[in-house]
């Protein structure tokens, strides 16, 4: 049997939207859901944008909520033809250099959503662009919200149906990336005092000659940790994860990549590491015992 490391105590849920990305809740929102499902320890990693953690930490100081909120953010990279997300973990947010990184990933994702637009309308769906701007809150567009316009004029029946059909890698409405280098996301995390994180790992479609030339690279560059744990995964991949991890000598992080209310996906669900790893929250302060915090 797997069982929790004695850091585990708290519960950590190191990776969550809102609807500055393409989240379905508010910050608000989601910090008072992750106290109902007894998250103690939160991150939010919009896509690009740090843009929900001013709501999030003014509701946590508003309601008094007993949650420590992790500053993060979650990057588009490209490395050999894949899109690798790497998630950024105590950032400071507003450091000079991270917001001119992310006005840059912005206008990235401006460029991109544009040529998306060309090729939905190539498809016989014109103004695609202007659609998915109606459902972006800040001035990050994802192709979830191509997405839920295309649902919206009744193209398809649901977000993965568009994905199936237009959005995904191969479809007439992808856009192959153009994003940033995995080097360039993990020296901005650096440089805002946060630690790199390889996301979702298993969900790249990657063999595992691959998926390990992946991890060695990101080591070698300098990256920090990789994610081993979600909510929706065979314990064997868990397993797995954890073995690179040790390999390649990554710190181990874990979170749901909850993007909103849904029956499989849940903040804080199924979250614990294997034994043998080294979590990526090991010397945060807040990891300590309270009755440790207690007597000094
Ligand atoms: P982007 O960063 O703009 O390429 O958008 C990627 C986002 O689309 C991911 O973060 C997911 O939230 C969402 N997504 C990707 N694939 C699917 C899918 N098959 N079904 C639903 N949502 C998806
Ligand atoms: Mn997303
Ligand atoms: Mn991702
Ligand atoms: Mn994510």
């Amino acid at each position: 049997m797997i069982e929790q490391t004695a850091t585990n105590f708290l519960l950590y849920d190191l990776h969550s939207h809102t609807r500055a990305s393409d989240g379905d809740l508010t910050p608000s929102q989601l910090v008072q859901r992750a106290v109902e499902k007894r998250v103690n320890v939160l991150a939010i990693t919009d896509h690009d944008t740090i843009d929900g953690l001013a709501e999030a930490t003014a509701t946590i100081a508003e309601q008094q909520l007993a949650l420590q909120l992790v500053h993060g953010v979650e990057i588009s990279t490209e490395w050999e033809n894949h899109e690798i997300h790497i998630v950024g973990l105590g950032i400071a947010p507003y450091h000079p250099a991270l917001t001119a990184f992310l006005a840059q990933q912005v206008e990235r994702r401006q460029q991109r959503a544009e040529e998306i637009d060309r090729r939905l309308a190539k498809a016989r769906i014109a103004n695609s662009y202007q659609g998915a701007k109606q459902f972006a809150t800040s001035a990050v567009v994802t192709r979830s919200h191509f997405a839920r316009y295309l649902v919206q004029i009744g193209i398809a029946d649901n977000l993965t149906q568009v994905f199936a059909k237009y959005l995904a890698k191969g479809k007439i409405g992808y856009v192959p990336p153009q994003w940033c280098t995995i080097a360039e996301a993990i020296a901005v995390i650096h440089q805002a005092g946060g630690r790199a994180v390889i996301a979702h790992p298993g969900r790249y479609d990657l063999s595992a000659k691959w998926l390990k030339r992946l991890l060695a690279d990101f080591a070698e560059q300098g990256g920090d940790a990789m994610e081993i744990a979600q909510c929706q995964q065979a314990p064997a991949e868990r397993q797995l994860l954890a073995s690179y991890a040790r390999e390649y000598q990554l710190l181990a992080s874990q979170g749901s990549d909850f993007h909103g209310v849904c029956p499989w996906i849940e903040l804080g669900r199924k979250l614990w590491l294997p034994s043998g790893v080294e979590p990526v929250w090991h010397d945060w302060p807040h990891t300590r015992n309270p009755a440790e915090q207690r007597s000094g």
